[in-house]
């Protein structure tokens, strides 16, 4: 008994061994990948996920972005607390969502207001993207600027209140929401990487390195790649959603200031942030911002930007200078001063 010891240790070694490699191998056969494309927040949206619950986490990619738009975010769900915002000048935000409303507050006056989620009257004059698209009269724009501004916005932590004409607009911040609800959804589930794109904003999750294009503004294709770990990017750009009118180009992104098309002489902005909400918000703000208050603003908040103005230069912040490679000779990357 005493002599066989040390051979039976070293079976039950080997059996353990063998145990676990065949555990590793099943693991390896059963990863799967999964990919989904659905339309949802007026965008093509879509999902790549790898894991031992790829379908399931695709799937929840999905119904996260359903939902927040249609029962949550959207100014025009009946069905949605936004809405019911805007009709009754006050809405309870459920806890799990404060933290975004919070967000938001604080990015319109760490922007100085150029982040502002009150422009949902403004945004409906121009109907940018609608069958109703049109230049508004100045005096339209005037009255619906005096009804908006995020500071006449109160938010208790609990309850939200607006003045009656106002109109929460969550478009520049409804992305990156859900990607961070996403995100969150997947740390409770087998999921090895997945990358989900919203529009513009995008989730990288998992271990290793991924790399995102940026889109050639009004071109098709990607003019640059960036190489990034896990983290959200969003870009915001003027070729998006616009409209011409006896040959100007009207687009999406408004400056709060003149409830007109922001004119910074910018056509994209990419933010690169561990946050989703802080991305596709930044993206926006540096947009009307332009680009050294955009910098400026993107260093508050600890987040990487790459900026594309209208002669084609790139500019890069300094902590992603060296992920990004220029894909496409027709821009050139502003060399540091
Ligand atoms: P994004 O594509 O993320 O840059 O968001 C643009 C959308 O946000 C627009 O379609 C509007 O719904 C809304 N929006 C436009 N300008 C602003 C702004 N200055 N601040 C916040 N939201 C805006
Ligand atoms: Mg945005």
């Amino acid at each position: 008994m005493g002599i066989n010891a040390p051979r039976s240790k070293k079976l039950l070694i080997a059996l353990l061994v063998a145990v676990l490699a065949a555990a590793g191998i099943f693991l390896i056969l059963t990863q799967k990948e999964y990919s989904l494309d659905f339309m949802a927040m007026d965008t093509y949206d879509s999902v790549k996920v790898s894991g031992l619950e790829a379908k399931a986490a695709a799937e929840k990619a999905r119904e996260i972005t359903e939902n927040l738009d249609v029962n949550v975010l959207s100014r025009h769900s009946e069905k949605s607390l936004i809405y019911a915002l805007n009709r009754d000048g006050k809405a309870k935000i459920p806890t799990e969502y404060s933290q975004y409303f919070n967000t938001m507050t604080g990015a319109f006056y760490e922007s100085g207001g150029a982040f502002d989620f009150t422009l949902g009257k403004i945004s409906d004059l121009w109907g940018i993207g609608t069958d109703n698209e049109r230049v508004p009269e100045e005096d339209e724009i005037k009255a619906a600027l005096d009804k908006a501004g995020a500071d006449k916005a109160v938010f208790d932590g609990g309850t939200f209140t607006v003045p009656e004409g106002l109109s929460v607009d969550m478009g520049a911040a409804g992305k990156g929401i859900a990607l961070d609800e996403i995100r969150k959804a997947y740390g409770s589930m087998l999921v090895r990487r997945a990358v989900v794109s919203l529009g513009g904003s995008i989730l990288l999750y998992g271990k290793g390195d991924f790399t995102v294009g940026i889109q050639t503004p009004g071109g098709s294709g990607y003019m640059a790649v960036l190489n990034l770990k896990q983290c959200c990017v969003s870009t915001s750009g003027s070729y998006e959603r616009y409209f011409e009118k006896d040959g100007v180009r009207y687009h999406h992104i408004l400056d709060p200031e003149t409830g007109y098309p922001a004119d910074s002489g910018l056509v994209s902005v990419t933010v690169v942030s561990d946050s989703g909400t802080l991305s596709d918000i930044l993206s926006t703000a540096c947009f009307v911002l332009g680009l050294e208050n955009g910098k400026a603003l993107c260093e508050k908040f600890g987040c990487e930007a790459v900026f594309i103005d209208i002669e084609n230069t790139v500019h890069v912040t300094d902590g992603i200078k060296d992920k990004l490679e220029i894909t496409d000779d027709t821009y050139r990357i502003e060399e540091s001063r």
